[in-house]
């Protein structure tokens, strides 16, 4: 397998586009640290089947993107559970829609926080030892909107042009140890989060689901379809093998032609 024995840490991996990312690096041969917010029992039942379909090693860490505390220990347990971290691949991420100057400060932190800072500080705590080791490979979860604005979205377009900043950086840093720094950069994914959002939008245009979907959320997405979690998943596992090992510091669009425009 492409990743044999590779151990993999992805944050915000209890739902959507983490989970999937997860599952397609479990899938190719890693075993991994999952990580996120959510109901005790179903993420144990999330982790217990991931390990027994793939026969990989699954943990769990609780640890909050807000606490940089905790994410050091859960770079360190990931270290002394699984023995190495080879990927770190920062997911974790919210969104807040609102005009800036009705843009609540909490919020603003909040995002700042779980998308910007708290991939800081798990590429603080795993670069040393991913040095030590010769080797590494760092994927963070951006958006197109690290590329371009949308209009209500000032916290979440300001941390994801943040960490495509912060993906170059340490790109540079840390070139010649081998380890590399990369963006990905989807467009619209049809995740539970985005999912959750039509019935309501539909409702308040007065307009059907279908039309949610093409006119509103895929209005910029030139190809008209969403992203799936699967070409994410897929891209996730290429740039952690060996034939990636000459991308570095690239921000990569999976947006269906958005930033093309
Ligand atoms: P999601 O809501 O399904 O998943 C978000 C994950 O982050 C969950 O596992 C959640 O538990 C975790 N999380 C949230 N706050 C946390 C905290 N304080 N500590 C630890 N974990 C926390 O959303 P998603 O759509 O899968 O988004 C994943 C990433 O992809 C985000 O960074 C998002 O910005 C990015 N993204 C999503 C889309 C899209 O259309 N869905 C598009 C571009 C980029």
């Amino acid at each position: 397998m492409e990743l044999e024995g590779k151990n993999a840490i992805v944050t915000g991996s209890t739902s959507g586009i983490g989970l999937g990312m997860a599952e397609a690096l479990a899938q190719a041969g890693c075993n991994i640290m999952l990580n996120g917010l959510g109901d005790a029992d179903e993420i144990e039942e999330t982790r217990a089947k991931l390990a027994d379909e793939t026969q990989r090693n699954v943990l769990f860490s609780p640890a909050n993107m807000l606490e940089p505390e905790q994410i050091a220990e859960m770079v360190a347990t990931a270290r002394s559970e699984l023995g190495s971290v080879d990927i770190l691949v920062n997911n974790a991420g919210i969104q807040h829609v609102a005009p800036v100057e009705e843009f609540p400060v909490a919020k603003w932190d909040a995002i700042i926080g779980i998308n910007l800072s708290a991939a800081f500080h798990g590429i603080r705590a795993a670069v040393p030892h991913m040095k030590n080791q010769g080797s590494g490979r760092i994927v963070n979860l951006a958006s197109a909107h690290a590329l371009v604005a949308s209009p209500f979205k000032c916290a979440y377009v300001a941390a994801k042009h943040g960490l495509a900043g912060l993906t170059k950086t340490v790109a540079l840093e840390v070139a010649e140890h081998h380890i590399t720094v990369n963006a990905i950069c989807p467009g619209y994914v049809l995740t539970p989060l985005v999912e959750g959002q039509i019935p309501d939008t539909a409702r308040s245009r007065g307009i059907s689901e279908e039309e949610v979907k093409r006119d509103v959320l895929l209005a910029a997405q030139p190809t008209k379809e969403f992203v799936t979690i699967e070409q994410i998943g897929a891209l996730a596992v290429f740039l952690c093998g060996d034939a990636a090992a000459s991308i570095t510091g690239a921000i990569l669009p999976v947006d269906g032609g958005w930033t093309a425009q």
